[in-house]
């Protein structure tokens, strides 16, 4: 599954948001099986309204919502690169995950303090940052120096590798994260695999007071504005509110949604936004023992989506029967929709949409 870390300054709300995810995961657990929680990972289910239309329509005896997992990455500070206090654990926790949320303190409260004694989400931002891109510089400065030996012989692997670096370098030696750099489309394959702590997608989480959850205050805004100007994502949170939103049944919830001013819970929000951030899509499998969504990436083709489902399924891939969600919904279902003709035969090429009803057909 996709992993998103949460890092953060300490006392900026991140245990606070994790146990709410978590809490929120934990209350759903019976209704969704095969639920675990270890203590600083969260594997909460993708909110998904469509799931339960399927399945009201197929009549499906179960739900089961594609996961996203959170993983509490505590421990940062100043100097963690260098592997003060938890920094070593911390930098390899965060080596694991697909995605990077910051979250930033966006609200005031004398009653919590502040490590650098000032709200100031922004310099939070940077601090945190710094971390990350010293870390990268310490681990390419020490890739280079072989790889330039190998390159001096003529290892042609090493060259690509090499240049690859001193790309990252230029970015970083400028105080700016990795993710920053040009890569040619040739070459991004070889650019993840340098596993940067700095090129992976990241999300700024502000968390902002109870008052402001719907609105944002002042804080997220200067957020929001960073958000823009690097092409990252940001969400406004209060995990305060969020903390008491995931103790709540459905019904009460949506009540005080409403009374909060607002449209979906910031966990969702959350969820979703990650989503967008890595690029990720939904499909869904819907039979009368089971309606099930799977997580897949953009582009991805039908042979790569079974995959999803067992490897099987990818390797004797022979072809898919496809019907998109809109006219499973409309036509009332599989075989109302295969005799309106709406259900197409996809082969080994097809790139699959977001919300198709997927059937494979394959060699065992
Ligand atoms: P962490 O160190 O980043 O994990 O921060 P915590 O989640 O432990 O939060 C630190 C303190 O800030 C706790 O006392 C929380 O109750 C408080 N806190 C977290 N989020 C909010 C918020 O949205 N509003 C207010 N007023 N306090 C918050």
């Amino acid at each position: 599954g996709f992993k998103c870390g949460i890092v953060g300054l300490p006392n900026v709300g991140k245990s606070t948001l994790f146990n709410a995810l978590t809490q929120t995961a934990a209350a759903q657990a019976a209704n969704y099986p095969f639920c675990t929680i270890e203590p600083n990972v969260g594997d909460v289910a993708v909110p998904e309204p469509r799931l339960k239309k399927l399945a009201e329509i197929a009549g499906s005896k179960e739900i089961i919502p594609a996961r996203m997992n959170f993983v509490d990455i505590a421990g940062l500070v100043a100097g963690a690169s260098k592997g003060e206090g938890l920094g070593n654990q911390f930098l390899a926790n965060i080596r694991e995950t697909d995605a990077i949320a910051y979250v930033l303190r966006c609200f005031d409260d004398d009653d919590v303090t502040h490590v650098a004694n000032k709200i100031d989400p922004l310099a939070d931002l940077e601090t945190v940052e710094t971390e990350l891109m010293l870390a990268d510089l310490e681990s390419l400065e020490k890739r280079r120096a072989n790889l330039e030996k190998k390159a001096k012989t003529g290892d042609k692997e090493a060259k690509a590798t090499l240049s690859l670096i001193d790309l990252a370098l230029e970015q970083l030696n400028n105080g700016r994260p990795a993710r920053f750099a040009e890569v040619p489309k040739e070459e991004r394959k070889a650019w993840r695999g340098l596993q940067l702590l700095t090129t992976k997608p990241v999300l700024f989480i502000a968390n902002v007071d109870e008052d402001s959850a719907a609105t944002g205050n002042a804080y997220s805004e200067l957020v929001f504005k960073r958000a823009e100007e690097e092409g990252a994502e940001a969400v406004v949170i209060s995990a305060k509110i969020e903390s008491e939103l995931a103790l709540l049944e459905d019904e009460e919830r949506a009540e005080y949604l409403e009374t909060l001013g607002l449209e979906e819970a910031g966990l969702d929000r959350l969820i979703h936004t990650g989503y967008k951030l890595l690029d990720l899509q939904t499909y869904f499998t819907v039979g009368p023992k089971e309606a099930r969504a799977w997580t897949i990436r953009e582009g991805w083709t039908a042979p790569q989506a079974a995959g999803v489902i067992h490897g099987d399924f990818e390797k004797g891939f022979i072809r898919a029967e496809t019907i998109p969600y809109e006219d499973f919904v409309a036509c009332g279902g599989e075989s109302a929709a295969k005799e309106a003709g709406k259900m197409r035969a996809e082969g080994k090429e097809y790139i699959v949409k977001d919300g198709d009803v997927m059937h494979f057909r394959f060699n065992v």
